[in-house]
């Protein structure tokens, strides 16, 4: 007998409803993630984004010279790449890192052999091999060739795009990235828009810090200035400004005084993180309340 699509699936449910296949059968039928689809999409002045699946990736092409913020996982960044030769016939001058994380790092070693230099700053390299040993896949690395601590500025065709280190925020390794004359500026995983942002504290992310941080980089800039990124809520524009900026100081601003006021009720950690960030209840995914709590009561 041959069955059609929907008669299968009736069938299925019926057969689990009768426990024919066990619960084992139900996690194995879980869907796969849905393949990505590779945006290009110019944002000013020779700058552009690249959209797949992972950290969104910035570019820069000019007659002279070709700069690339981030590189997603391996298969996007080869999609990037295809779609990158058809837009210049140059090799990559710079690929820049905004942090260590796999969904901004794990196409560098795809870039690799278009790239003729990976910058990134000084923390990111130790933390990519610690990240590459404990999920074994030190083999699919590309590290950065040059790193800096506080800052770091070249001449990139027509443009000037420097990096400034405002200290731990989402890690201990996030450079923000400036493109000067298109005056747009990179953010990496310190900007996270409509979604609760990951605090990667075991490599070293403040959030006290990344609330100044946040504050500081758009003194740094002005109105027209044009903020990427790195992540946001499904179907939220991953460009904006310094009032996006702002918006996620304050969440990290009611984060933090949500937890501590709960600590100073006597509040255990478990009954803490069973709680939300107040007024900002429709983020996308998880608050780490955890991380939070763990931050206002660490001894150093
Ligand atoms: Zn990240």
């Amino acid at each position: 007998m041959t069955l059609n699509r929907r008669e299968f699936m009736v069938t299925s449910s019926a057969a689990l409803a009768a426990g024919a296949f066990g619960p084992s059968f139900v996690f194995a039928q879980a869907p796969a993630a849905p393949p990505a689809t590779p945006v290009f999409t110019a944002v000013r002045r020779n700058v552009g984004i690249f959209t797949a699946r992972g950290g969104t990736m910035g570019y820069l092409i000019t007659p002279d010279a070709v700069l690339v913020i981030d590189s997603q996982f391996a298969d996007t960044s080869q999609m990037f790449l295809d779609g990158l030769k058809t837009r210049t016939p140059r090799r990559i001058d710079i690929l820049l890192n905004t942090h260590h994380h796999g969904d901004h790092t794990g196409g560098n070693k795809v870039l690799r052999p278009a790239v003729t230099k990976i910058v990134a700053h000084q923390n990111v390299p130790a933390l990519q091999r610690k990240a590459a040993a404990a999920q074994k896949s030190e083999e699919n690395q590309a590290y950065a060739d040059e790193t800096f601590t506080d800052g770091w500025k070249a001449s990139v065709g027509d443009e000037t795009v420097s990096a400034k280190y405002y200290g731990a925020g989402h890690t201990s390794g996030d450079a923000v990235f400036f493109i000067e004359r298109a005056n747009i500026v990179h953010m990496g995983d310190l900007m996270s828009h409509q979604r609760h942002p990951r605090v990667d504290r075991p490599s070293g992310a403040s959030i006290r810090n990344w609330l100044t941080t946040l504050e500081r980089v758009v003194k740094d800039h002005n109105a027209d200035t044009i903020y990427i990124f790195g992540h946001s809520k499904v179907g939220a524009p991953v460009t904006g400004s310094g009032k996006d900026l702002l918006m996620l100081r304050d969440y990290f601003s009611s984060m933090l005084d949500y937890v501590q006021k709960s600590i100073s009720a006597g509040k255990s950690a478990e009954e803490i993180v069973k709680g939300s960030v107040p007024g900002f209840t429709d983020s996308e995914g998880t608050p780490q309340l955890q991380v939070a709590y763990d931050e206002l009561t660490a001894k150093v």
